[in-house]
């Protein structure tokens, strides 16, 4: 358990936060063109009493943003009399790609492939170093805040390596329906966290450069789940979902022709193998073929883009094997009988 909340020396980018402020900070982790500082936006809170220190980022990749207003509801719009131990929340981590509605880092790096950094790495390791050392390093554990990548719609879930007790209990507390046993590529924020000793969860949900108040609802009551759970947040009433299965297996469900798409699937549906996940139409509206679903399970992802090529993603599915049962009675006796609530 890391102590640094209990410290009375507690820093960031070299300044003191005691126990019971609140700080803006703004973080240098690079230069720009115009030789100004690239500097990102961290807010602390402290509480009076000691406890654990967490971490909560958004826009890792900087056109997703219903993190951030996630994280806006946490810092402003509640009250942290309470608190115990510290939040660190950063609303926009990739200030270079927020900037310029974009996922990625100049040069078209990905900052989520390059943590924990290098000092003196190329340009997306030293903000990942820069950025692991002033905050990641301090923290007890972690939730990092995404979107479906441009062109895409997830369904709201979280995503860890379940293996691990300390994230499996993480994941389980924030409250989503569906939990993706996945630790994350190399050089991930969740995967190198993890490895570093601060178990980290990501929560996924929603469409790149837009925000969905049922997103933030959801997030925000996810964060405060896991809040609660850990200690830090009294007098917040646990939410829990309808039902809660760990998914192993995930597929993205690609298209073998060119056309134009016509979907019959959202986020939250069940569906069977066999089912008619969508048509691909000619121009003339010809069906040119249709996609049926490989396998069984809850979609988590689709294509927002209604075209399509061969290999194009249209749907990802979410594998039920052992867990149908239990999904299938909790949907039973829905108006949408087959679809989740979200
Ligand atoms: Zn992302």
């Amino acid at each position: 358990m890391d102590s640094s909340s209990t410290d009375s020396d507690f820093k960031i980018s070299g300044i003191r936060i005691a126990p019971g402020e609140t700080r803006e900070i703004f973080l240098k982790v690079s230069e720009s063109f115009m030789s100004t500082s690239i500097q990102v936006p961290v807010t602390v809170i402290r509480g009076k009493n000691d406890g654990p220190t967490a971490f909560i980022t958004a826009g890792v990749h900087g056109d997703e943003i219903n993190g951030s207003d996630i994280v806006r509801r946490l810092i402003l719009d509640l009250d942290h009399e309470n608190l115990v131990g510290t939040l660190i929340a950063l609303p926009v981590v990739n200030i270079q790609g927020f900037l310029a509605q974009s996922r990625y880092l100049p040069y078209h790096r990905d900052l989520n492939r390059f943590f924990p950094g290098k000092k003196n790495g190329n340009n997306a390791e030293r903000v990942a170093w820069k950025l692991f050392k002033e905050v990641i390093s301090q923290c007890d554990f972690g939730i990092d805040l995404h979107t479906a990548s441009d062109g895409r719609m997830n369904l709201p879930h979280v995503r860890g390596d379940m293996s691990h007790p300390r994230v499996r209990n993480l994941a389980r507390a924030f409250g989503a329906t569906v939990l993706l046993d996945q630790p994350g590529v190399k050089g991930s924020l969740r995967r190198e966290a993890t490895e570093a000793g601060v178990p980290t969860i990501l929560f996924e949900a929603g469409e790149t450069g837009k925000f969905s108040r049922k997103v933030s609802l959801a997030g925000l009551a996810g964060v405060l789940n896991v809040l609660s759970e850990v200690g830090m947040w009294a007098g917040h009433k646990q939410t829990k979902p309808p039902f809660q299965v760990i998914v192993k297996a995930s597929d993205w469900v690609r298209a073998e022709k060119g056309g134009i798409l016509d979907l019959n699937v959202k986020p939250g549906d069940l569906v069977y193998e066999g089912d008619i996940l969508a048509a691909i139409l000619n121009p003339f509206g010809r069906t040119v073929t249709q996609i049926p679903s490989p396998t069984t399970g809850i979609v988590i992802g689709v294509t927002t883009a209604p075209l399509s090529i061969p290999g194009t993603g249209i749907v990802h599915i979410a594998r039920l094997k052992k867990t149908l049962a239990r999904v299938e009675k909790s949907l039973k006796g829905k108006a949408r009988s087959r679809s989740l609530k979200i």
